[in-house]
């Protein structure tokens, strides 16, 4: 296709020691410029596995990526390291959940923003300095002139988060994946790293993956919402049609877990019952089915014995053996909030 960023059929196996992994069952999905995907998923989904395919940085020993990940049309399943590693220092970049282990402790934050900036540009070290200092400015970091020269330690943690933003965005990438970047932020600093995002992608146009476990922090951020479990796809559609009518009993789940979506703030919040399946011994049929409490209501045990196909529900996709008028009812009768 077209898309600024096409991933099909997506298919990523690791070896552990306990056997093999299938982390990633067959993932498609396209992005555009200047929007926002927002993955979703609780940990061992797939989410990060599937981020650190399209940036080249899984283990090429232990790990085997099927598929297409097409950048602008450009293979980069398979691509040389040396080239994925260019492409990571201009056309994409990243941001993580913890800003400590992507800043090193030895070198002033203002080093390490012009740093890459140097090695993509040919810049100067004088032109990187100012440059460096100029993305302080962007990201909201009081002082830039002075705090240019402080250590990642000397920042407080919000701080070092807009730093690492900063240090991703310095060579202007085109796409940039976000990996739980505000998790470790308490509520008030999350909202302004989220507003940071916003303004800055609308400044730049940059496309962002935005991967979290919590449906609530995209809300909104993200233009569309991909739901993982146990490495595949099972809800996909825009954000508003999500929120006002997810058509996947997992996403009913998520959207249960989101407080402020309830005109009622004193109800508990409702986290999904169970846990998340091993991937090394997958649950058969429909992965969630252990978890799921709508399974009785799909006949002859289909749950448990085949594979949900993503199939369109209410205006977008589900893999889900519900009947689209089960899931539309189940939805307005008992998830809609109120
Ligand atoms: Fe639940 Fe069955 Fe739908 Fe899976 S396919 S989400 S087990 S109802
Ligand atoms: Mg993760």
């Amino acid at each position: 296709g077209d898309a600024f960023l096409s991933v099909r059929d997506l298919r990523v196996k690791f070896a552990t020691e306990d056997g093999l992994v299938q982390a990633v069952n067959g993932l498609s999905f396209d992005l555009e410029r200047g929007q926002t995907l927002g993955i979703v998923g609780e940990s061992g989904s797939g989410k990060s596995v599937t981020n650190m395919s399209i940036l080249g940085l899984h283990n090429p020993r232990t790990t085997t990526v099927e598929g297409e990940i097409l950048l602008e049309g450009q293979q980069l399943v398979g691509m040389h390291d040396r080239e994925l590693s260019k492409l990571r220092g201009s056309k994409m970049a990243m941001i993580f959940q913890d800003s400590l282990t992507a800043l090193s402790p030895y070198y002033t934050v203002g080093r390490q923003i012009s740093e890459p900036y140097m090695k993509h540009t040919g810049a100067n070290k004088r032109e990187a300095r100012e440059r460096a200092i100029e993305m302080l400015t962007r990201v909201g970091i009081p002082q830039p002139k002075t705090r240019v020269d402080d250590y990642p330690h000397q920042f407080s943690g919000g701080m070092r988060q807009r730093a690492m933003i900063a240090m991703a965005l310095v060579n202007d990438p085109q796409l940039l994946i976000a990996d739980e970047p505000t998790t470790a932020l308490d509520v008030t600093v999350q909202a302004q790293i989220l507003d940071l995002l916003r303004d800055l992608q609308q400044e730049t146009g940059t496309s962002i993956i935005f991967i979290t476990h919590d449906l609530g922090v995209i809300a909104d951020i993200a233009d569309e919402v991909l739901v993982m479990y146990a490495g595949r796809c099972v809800e996909r559609g825009t954000m508003e049609q999500i929120l006002t009518g997810s058509q996947h009993p997992y996403g009913w789940g998520l959207l249960s877990s989101i407080p402020h979506l309830s005109s009622d703030v004193d109800v508990p919040l409702s986290p999904i019952p169970g846990t998340p399946p091993s991937l090394l011994r997958p649950p058969t049929g429909c992965a969630f089915h252990p978890r799921c409490a709508f399974r009785g209501q799909v006949p002859d045990d289909r749950c448990s014995t085949t594979v949900p196909p993503l199939a369109e529900a209410n205006g977008h996709l589900s893999a889900c053996h519900l009947t689209p008028a089960q899931k539309q009812s189940i939805f307005t009768e008992q998830i809609q909030p109120r």
